[in-house]
């Protein structure tokens, strides 16, 4: 078995989950194996380790578990792209359309600098609304994204091709049609 296929069998479908007719793609089962993680993560390092990466940037709030890790490894700081209203000091935020209604999501003014080298990262990639938020923020601070990451794509929802054909490569373990 590859890796790839590996990690994607360690992925749970809850079927009708959080309303009728939404296949979610839970990977508190992979999280919880201490095999699938490390090698999740390890993964990830091998990609980043000679990008000269100076931060990782995490969506939330599974790009929290990864993405912290992640920056632990590689040595660089870490950055929370949070919900609405979470952060304390001065913020920015960038807004964006979800399946019903839409959502915000902020960063810290002095999260990042400019010229530092980022990989943006979640666990999955549905719409690519919430990443193309969060690149949006990385952006307007000067910071310069190497690529996007994420465990799972939904190729059906063409995140992938929003975020690609904006400029950002995107990287994914696993797709599910
Ligand atoms: P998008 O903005 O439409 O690309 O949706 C991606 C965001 O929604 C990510 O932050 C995901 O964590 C979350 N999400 C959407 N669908 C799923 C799913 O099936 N499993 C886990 N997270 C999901």
């Amino acid at each position: 078995l590859d890796y790839a296929s590996y990690l994607k069998n360690a992925i749970r479908t809850v079927p009708d989950w959080p309303h009728e007719g939404v296949m979610f793609r839970d990977i508190t089962p992979l999280l919880q194996n201490p095999k699938a993680f490390r090698l999740l993560i390890d993964v990830f390092v091998h990609r980043y380790m000679d990008a000269d990466i100076s931060l990782v940037a995490g969506l939330d709030a599974r790009g929290f578990i990864i993405g912290s890790v992640l920056a632990y490894e590689l040595n660089v700081g870490f950055v929370p792209i949070r919900k609405k209203g979470k952060l304390p000091f001065t913020t920015i935020a960038e807004g964006y359309e979800l399946e019903y209604g839409n959502a915000t999501v902020e960063m810290h003014t002095d999260a990042c600098r400019v010229g530092d080298r980022v990989v943006l990262i979640d666990d999955l990639v549905a719409t690519g609304g919430t990443m193309m938020a969060g690149y949006k923020l990385l952006q307007k601070l000067g910071a310069d994204v190497v690529e996007a990451a994420t465990i799972i794509e939904l190729p059906e929802l063409k995140g992938g091709e929003l975020i690609r054909s904006n400029g950002l490569p995107l990287y994914t373990v696993c797709s599910f049609d």
